[in-house]
């Protein structure tokens, strides 16, 4: 593959026009739009009219004129489309971190409510994110359950017993891209008597999800990796109906109530998953979150029945497939894939580890490429995974062309030993 072929592939690409619904600085490859995603151009026109208009003019008449009310649902709503649920399944609020502890709250209330004393364990990997780990921990120290940490799903017959009352897992892992079967997973764990939560946080609009056809029990995800939210955006909750009414969350606000506006001095939960908002909600992240959710949608033109999801996933394989065979073609002996090579087991992102740890820096490469206006980012390694040089491919508005271009900037930097140069070795306070 040659430059050429990158071009009449992009030429040749469905989904080409959809970059001009962004605002993209020039000169930069972006690919971390799995960490931030980048800026729709229709948000700063939302945004300045949701502060001049609905705010500096509307007041608080907004909340019903403007349909302030229902934005956290009527996101929710358009986010369904892209993860395999129905309207009225989910709402947009809070971040990914608070949702988890909303939801895994919900779970082990399910589980305590069952009366089964021998089940307070909950189950999830090593290698996730660190806040669900956390989240996890401390939630478990107060309800009494234990935190079981396995190395990877590989380990879940032997870790799935009658103890396990949750599985919590992130459906993409962060550093390695790697994918896990949700339908099967969710199987494994329901055979024992578990729920399941997923993290989707670098799944939402990255790659096709089902929860309901996998018939999962509780998920959470990210409003500004692919979703394109702005930093912070609000996150979102997804619960399965068969639990949605039934179990209460424990942040327990006016905003989850039946009737907030009644001011009663008791709780009595919103029906169905509404009860999972807390607080007054952020309108002006949330309509930010809004045009990013619509940068999505409109891949939804290009697939009719199937969804956005399953042409952004089209062309997000064939992006990763390409700069899998770039890497390896230009730059032989120097990387291990760390992301699998199999589709059905890869998110939307390439990882590389250096194939000889000593030969070069992974972080003094991904900062050579960012200097040079190719944006990815490094995760340092651990025990079980190597330090990583991660791509994230964002098929909305990454181009062949880009792909080719990233990896030329890659052989120089390794040619020139750009790399070595102290600026691109001292670490940064965030990376
Ligand atoms: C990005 C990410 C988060 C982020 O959580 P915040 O509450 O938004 O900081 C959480 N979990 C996973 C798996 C992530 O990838």
């Amino acid at each position: 593959m040659n430059l050429d072929d990158c071009r009449a592939l992009d030429r040749a690409d469905p989904l080409r026009d959809l970059r001009a619904q962004f605002t993209l600085p020039a000169d930069v490859i972006y690919l971390d739009g799995n960490s931030l995603g980048v800026l729709p151009a229709a948000a700063p026109a939302r945004i300045a009219a949701v502060v001049a208009e609905e705010w500096g003019q509307g007041l608080i008449r907004s909340w019903n004129s403007a349909s302030w009310f229902d934005l956290p649902q009527r996101l929710g709503d358009k986010l369904a489309r892209l993860i395999g649920a129905a309207p009225g399944e989910v709402v947009c609020t809070d971040s990914t971190s608070i949702n988890l502890y909303k939801v895994l709250f919900a779970a082990t209330s399910q589980v305590l409510e069952y009366g089964d004393d021998a089940r307070r364990t909950v189950v999830s990997e090593r290698s996730n994110f660190p806040t669900d780990l956390y989240i996890a921990e401390s939630l478990c120290r107060e309800r009494g359950f234990t935190l079981r940490l396995i190395d990877s799903v590989d380990a879940l017959p032997t870790a799935l017993t009658a103890e396990v009352a949750v599985l919590m897992l992130t459906h993409v892992n962060y550093r390695t891209g790697a994918m896990h079967d949700m339908k099967a997973v969710t199987a494994a764990a329901h055979a024992v008597g578990a729920l399941t939560v997923w993290d989707l946080a670098h799944s939402a609009g990255a790659v096709p999800v089902a929860l309901n056809d996998s018939d999962a029990d509780y998920a959470i995800g990210c409003g500004y990796k692919y979703l394109n939210g702005g930093p912070g955006a609000p996150a979102f909750v997804w619960v399965h109906t068969r639990h949605a009414g039934r179990f209460e969350q424990p942040l327990s606000g006016w905003w989850g109530h039946a009737a907030p506006f009644e001011f009663t001095p008791h709780y009595r939960p919103a029906p169905g998953v509404g009860r999972y908002l807390c607080g007054t909600q952020p309108i002006v992240s949330l309509s930010a979150l809004e045009c990013g959710l619509d940068t999505v949608l409109a891949a939804e033109a290009f697939d009719g029945e199937a969804g956005a999801m399953s042409a952004l996933r089209t062309k997000s394989l064939a992006l990763t497939d390409a700069f899998i065979a770039l890497v390896e073609a230009r730059c032989p002996g120097r990387f291990t894939l760390v992301t699998p090579r199999d589709h059905a087991q890869r998110g939307s992102q390439v990882c590389l580890a250096l194939q000889d740890a000593a030969s070069a820096s992974a972080y003094a490469i991904v900062q050579a490429l960012i200097a040079r206006g190719v944006i990815g980012d490094f995760r340092a390694g651990d025990a079980q995974v190597p330090d990583i040089l991660r791509f994230g491919f964002t098929p909305l508005y990454l181009r062949f062309e880009d792909v080719w271009q990233s990896v030329e900037h890659l052989v120089q930097v390794l040619e020139s030993e750009e790399w070595k140069r102290p600026e691109f070795n001292r670490k940064n306070a965030v990376t």
